[in-house]
């Protein structure tokens, strides 16, 4: 066993997501991304005197869903506070954010890692608002700031350290971003920086239940920067502690470039933030009836989806996963499965077909142009072997991208598509081939059995896949042994 197989690694994940309201937190300064800089920041946003905040109505509803999504409780008084520092990025001198009463507490994020469920804790969710840019690598000599992003809405999820490893990171961030886009209140986008999140990590020898002490880096806006940051730390704190060191708890930055962690701070130079409650904004007050209206509004969350998807319709998780990736496409295919007994069917002609047909055209799935009705009917010509699985895929589908609301039945009519189980067609194309290769038929009819699969072929072939391939199969045989 080696020193590092000794040890458990301990994380708890601070996620910032940035959410897709009308304007932001406290003013109504639009939100834009990539917009020219300094060009959406209003005197509300930089906090000029005799300015105040409003709170954005929006923020709050969206924080109540994300809430009872992840079955927290919603507490239906509570208040901003403002956070003190100064920073380039935060000229106002303070965040307004919520420290003592969050409007949620509680909760968990289901995820799924190597076919095993975990429900990962939420210590509570909050709402907050985002700081401004600042830009280093644009200018040589100075350090630019953009201060559009200043006061965009937040919500900030703490959870509890219960994750384990970098994949189980990866799975909460993951399903995360599934979640919000589900409830749609962020696009989550994690290049954007939407989502992003502060890894608390900390390492202590398996079997103890005492935490160690733990580093937090800052910032990690990819699921491939969070992978090796963990991993680096692992490592780092391990080979500290094994060779007499001590952790010490401190704020970590993560170099992409090098793949390394470096000191940002210390707890010693912590900043102190001299919260209080802030004063510009009343308590927040959330009617119970108002909670109870966006728990009606709630879509069907991807966890569930997932367990329908298996669950009922008995399909592998493999497939389940793809099929629940997006709201709009996994709704679409409960619709089918819904109304099929083929359910496999179904996943393949959404996997191999529909879904592909979408990412091309760039099309929301209510917006497939073939009706479920005639999907359906389609599956159908396939299921009752009217139509092979592969003339199917690859000419009636498109044909009937081209005529969506033409039967399947009368579009696979018209271009001759039916397959035949009609004996005289089947013993003509038979004798046809047989005639054809009597070279082969001898070589058959002398052990070589393999060569049923050339005929078959040939057969498929010349009759341009129309052969009921079972009956021309058997027909083969028969003849064969004549
Ligand atoms: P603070 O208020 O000082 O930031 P918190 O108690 O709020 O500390 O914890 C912040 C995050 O750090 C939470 O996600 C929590 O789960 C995580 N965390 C706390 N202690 C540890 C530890 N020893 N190892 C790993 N993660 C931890
Ligand atoms: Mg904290």
């Amino acid at each position: 066993m080696s020193t590092y197989d000794k040890y458990e690694t301990v994380i708890g994940l601070e996620t910032h997501v940035q959410l897709a309201t009308n304007s932001k937190a406290f003013c109504g300064d639009a939100i834009e991304f990539g917009a020219s800089p300094n060009t959406h920041i209003s005197t509300i946003a930089l906090a000029y005197p005799g300015t105040l905040p409003k709170a954005n109505h929006q923020h709050i509803q969206f924080a109540i869903r994300l809430g009872l999504a992840l079955g927290s409780t919603i507490n239906l008084e509570n208040r901003f506070d403002r956070k003190n520092y100064f920073y380039a990025d935060l000229p106002k001198g303070y965040q307004i954010t919520q420290d003592r009463l969050p409007i949620c507490v509680g909760g968990q994020l289901p995820i799924r890692v190597d076919g095993k469920m975990r429900h990962i804790r939420i210590h509570h969710i909050h709402m907050e608002e985002d700081a401004g840019k600042s830009i280093h690598d644009l200018d040589p000599k100075h350090s630019l700031i953009d201060l559009n992003r200043a006061g965009t809405p937040l919500l900030e999820i703490v959870s509890e350290p219960d994750l384990r490893s970098a994949d189980e990171v990866d799975a909460f961030m993951t399903t995360m971003r599934q979640l919000v886009r589900y409830l749609e209140i962020s696009d989550g986008n994690m290049e954007q920086a939407s989502l992003r999140c502060d890894c608390n990590i900390s390492v202590r020898l398996k079997g103890t239940e005492k935490l160690g002490q733990r580093c937090e880096v800052k910032n990690l806006n990819s699921m491939r920067f969070a992978r090796k940051a963990i991993e680096f730390e692992q490592k780092r704190q391990i080979d500290l502690i094994e060779s007499g060191g001590k952790v010490l708890q401190q704020t970590l930055n993560f170099d992409p470039n090098t793949g390394r962690t470096s000191p940002l701070r210390s707890k010693e130079d912590a900043h102190d933030y001299r919260y209080f409650p802030e004063p510009d904004l009343p308590p927040i007050k959330i009617k119970r009836e108002q909670v109870q209206k966006i728990k009606k509004q709630l879509p069907p969350l991807p966890w569930q989806l997932l367990e329908t998807f298996t669950q009922t319709y008995q399909l592998s998780e493999y497939d389940a996963n793809l099929l629940t990736e997006e709201k709009g496409i996994a709704l679409f295919a409960q619709k089918l499965l819904q109304a099929s007994a083929h359910h496999k069917a179904i996943a393949n002609l959404l996997i191999n077909k529909i879904i592909p047909y979408l990412k091309q055209e760039n099309l929301d799935a209510e917006d497939f142009p073939i009706p479920i009705g005639n999907l359906l009917d389609f599956i159908d010509l396939i299921q009752s072997e009217q139509v092979s699985h592969s003339i199917a895929y690859q000419r009636l589908f498109p044909a009937l991208l081209e005529r969506p609301t033409v039967s399947a039945k009368e579009v696979a009519t018209q271009m001759n598509l039916l397959q035949s189980k009609d004996d005289d067609f089947l013993l003509e194309l038979v004798e046809r081939i047989l005639a054809q290769h009597p070279d082969k038929v001898k070589a058959y009819q002398n052990g070589k059995k393999g060569l049923i699969g050339f005929f078959m072929g040939d057969l498929m072939k010349q009759s341009k896949g129309k052969a009921h391939p079972k009956e021309a199969k058997k027909l083969l045989e028969s003849k064969l042994a004549e």
